[in-house]
């Protein structure tokens, strides 16, 4: 994504919902830095076009449902906006408008003159001819919309490539290279949107593109009690709109007369003249100051409608460009989901929330109430059980014995899994916990019989102790990781250094090459480019895992089991070296890996070569060795050696003084049986 405005955040975060892996927003400076940070805010569903209002609705109950979704919001307040008309070919307009609105299900209205003066009483009285009305266009507060996307990209694990500028496009073998100043990113899909600066961004990539930027003026009156509750208004004509803000009025407009181009500077010429014009329209605007002004550069398509869609005669390239609207079409759904789509989402939506509302999978959808019935509808007709739960709103939820091929288990093969994923992961029996959730997922479509069973399992496991929870790991956590070894994305982490509570944090660099489960623990083997060295990380002390830009590629067939156990076996306190009288391909059967290195002889023998931080632990290792060894140079592991074989030695004495008394009290043979599982 190029450009981090509200139109390539919302954007970025809406492809990676969608399911994109890997998204990253190349932003030249901050994100909200252009137009998106700058705007008065206006959001307004009574378009001219058919798209417009489509566009517009879209946008507004994205807004009404932000917070639901993102725990944070835009600042959505719906306040009505008054479109007034002053000549007759306005009306005339106007009414042509209001019928395509209508058409399209908006709750657009004409009002007559004196009702207009009736809902907006600060308005000079009988200054219109009449208004189209629409109570649920409102506004929404542009810095808090770019906090909502920068939460929103964040959370969503989208990479923001900050001070990155943009500098040109190459086709490159079933990719597109996007160049910036910090390297290039490859990618399967680039997408345009730089606002105001789009042609230019354009222009970088080869193609033209029909936009531009131009100053735009705003400024905000001084408090006055008789706006609090007034709608807002937009003369078609001039250009000129207001609306309330904090306790006096926000109004903006731009010079027709302007040419193109960069500009932020205030033409107080300007001002005055967009002040005596909303004078004559809002008397009482005449006697107020003015609290603070500004100017921008907003962008504009030749129609003032947007561009969105793909780049033509450029593979795999879209642009996405708001004709100056970015606060109403802005957070524009990259993909508008097929049907069929939205039957799976229906189903998909169901499942995380048995109970789910029409309304809320409505929102969830982003389709009206009725239509998120007869997608409920489509997948009852499929055969699907979908139950509709009784109570105060009423909700839907999956009944059992939903069967998605080819997945079916058989009572055995349920038990089986659920035993399996709670062995592994002891509180996946609490459906609050993440792998919790995805078994009850599993546990609610197996029929009926086999459900109860798998139930029982899982309902009589002991939740773990507090005393796992210092090595568990988080599964958001590793799937992150095991997505950037896939990427071959570079990552800043932050890494407990230390043991239990005490140490310290450390950030580091690392070139992720893979995620391994050794011994029910969890480890990132990678390449620190702030060590400079191959690092294996226990992946429990990973608090923070950030995707950065740079990609790199593993090393050539990694075996990261072998390679992971072989770190394991150096840099201890005590270093070992045994000497093997066996080939090196019959001891490599009997020692794990992470006891050292093994490397051949002349004379036909094994070398081992490691280290240790526990000799007696490291000689009982040794000690299964059906082979004769020898231990050279390091004390520690003689001495650990001989005080094994001073306690086997004791204890077989042990035992046969015992056994040959018992032989002797029964008159029986001494007889052994060998458990080869000890
Ligand atoms: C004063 C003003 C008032 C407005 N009022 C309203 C309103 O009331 N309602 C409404 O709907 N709309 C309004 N708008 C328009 C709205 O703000 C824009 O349509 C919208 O913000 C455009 O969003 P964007 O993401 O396309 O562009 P921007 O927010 O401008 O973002 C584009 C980003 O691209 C970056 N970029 C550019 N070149 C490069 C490069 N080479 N490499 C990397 N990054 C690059 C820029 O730094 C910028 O951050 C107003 C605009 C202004 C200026």
């Amino acid at each position: 994504m190029v450009g981090g405005g509200t139109v390539g955040a919302w954007c970025a975060y809406f492809l990676r919902r969608a399911g994109l892996g890997n998204v990253a927003v190349i932003e030249k400076g901050v994100l909200g830095q252009g137009s998106s940070s700058r705007a008065a805010g206006v959001v307004r569903v009574q378009g001219g076009t058919p798209e417009a209002v489509r566009l517009g609705r879209w946008s507004r109950s994205f807004y009404l449902r932000q917070h639901a979704e993102l725990g944070t919001d835009s600042g959505f307040v719906q306040q009505g906006y008054l479109l007034p008309c002053f000549t007759e070919p306005e009306v005339a307009a106007a009414r042509a408008r209001i019928l395509m609105q209508q058409a399209l299900g908006l709750p657009v209205r004409w009002l007559t003159a004196d009702e207009v003066d009736a809902i907006n009483p600060t308005m000079a009285p009988g200054c219109t001819l009449g208004a189209s009305y629409c109570a649920e266009d409102g506004y929404i507060t542009p810095p808090r919309n770019v906090a909502a996307y920068t939460a929103a990209l964040v959370r969503a694990g989208v990479l923001i490539a900050e001070r990155t500028r943009f500098s040109g496009l190459s086709a490159a073998g079933g990719s597109c290279d996007a160049h910036t100043a910090r390297g290039t990113v490859s990618a399967g899909l680039v997408v345009l949107a730089a606002g105001p600066q789009l042609a230019a961004v354009g222009a970088l990539a080869g193609i033209t593109i029909p936009a531009g930027g131009v100053r735009h003026h705003v400024a905000v009156t001084e408090e006055h009690p008789a706006f609090g509750s007034t709608p807002m208004a937009f003369d078609v004509p001039s250009g000129l709109y207001w609306r309330p803000e904090e306790g006096g009025l926000l109004f903006g407009m731009s010079d027709p007369d302007e040419p193109p181009g960069e500009n932020q500077c205030v033409d107080f010429d300007y001002l005055a003249l967009m002040r005596s014009q909303l004078a004559a329209l809002v008397p009482l605007t005449a006697g107020l100051g003015v609290r603070r002004a500004w100017a921008a550069t907003i962008d504009y398509t030749p129609d003032h409608l947007p561009i969105i869609g793909a780049a033509p005669g450029l593979d795999r390239v879209f642009v996405a460009a708001a004709g100056g609207a970015g606060m109403m079409w802005g957070p524009m759904s990259p993909t508008a989901p097929s049907p069929t789509a939205r039957v799976l989402l229906t189903l998909e939506a169901i499942q995380n929330a048995p109970g789910i509302t029409a309304s809320r999978l409505g929102e969830r959808l982003g389709v009206t109430e009725r239509a998120a019935r007869r997608y409920v509808a489509i997948l009852r007709e499929a055969g699907l059980p979908i139950e509709s739960v009784s109570g105060h709103y009423g909700g839907y939820q999956v009944g059992h014995g939903l069967r998605l091929p080819p997945l079916t288990f058989t009572a055995a093969e349920a038990a089986g899994l659920v035993m399996a994923v709670l062995e592994g992961h002891p509180p996946a029996a609490d459906p609050a916990d993440l792998v919790g959730a995805a078994l009850a997922k599993i546990v609610r479509v197996l029929p009926a019989r086999v459900a109860t069973l798998v139930r029982s399992i899982r309902d009589g496991t002991e939740l773990p102790e507090r005393a796992h929870a210092d090595t568990r790991v988080s599964p958001e956590l590793t799937g992150a990781l095991i997505e950037s070894c896939a990427a071959g994305r570079r990552l800043r982490l932050a890494y407990h250094l230390g043991w239990r509570g005490g140490g310290t944090d450390a950030a580091m660099e690392v070139d992720p090459w893979a995620v391994v489960l050794r011994h029910s623990r969890w480890y990132l083997l990678c390449w620190s480019h702030t060590r400079s060295a191959r690092r294996v990380l226990r992946v429990d002390r990973i608090a923070a895992a950030q995707p950065l830009l740079d990609t790199f590629s593993p090393p050539a067939g990694l075996d990261a089991l072998g390679t992971l156990e072989e770190h394991l076996s150096q840099g201890w306190a005590y270093p070992v070296d045994v000497l093997i009288d066996a080939s090196m391909r019959d001891v490599a059967g009997w020692l794990p890996r992470s006891l050292g290195t093994l490397t051949p002889t002349d004379d036909g023998r094994t070398r081992l070569s490691g280290s240790t931080a526990d000799p007696g632990w490291y000689a009982g290792r040794l000690a299964i060795l059906p082979f004769g060894f020898r231990v050279a140079g390091s004390a520690e592991l003689c001495r650990a050696m001989a005080d094994l074989g001073h306690r086997l030695i004791a204890s077989a004495a042990a035992e046969s003084a015992a056994a040959e008394s018992a032989a002797a009290e029964s008159g029986a043979e001494p007889s052994f049986e060998f458990d080869n599982n000890q």
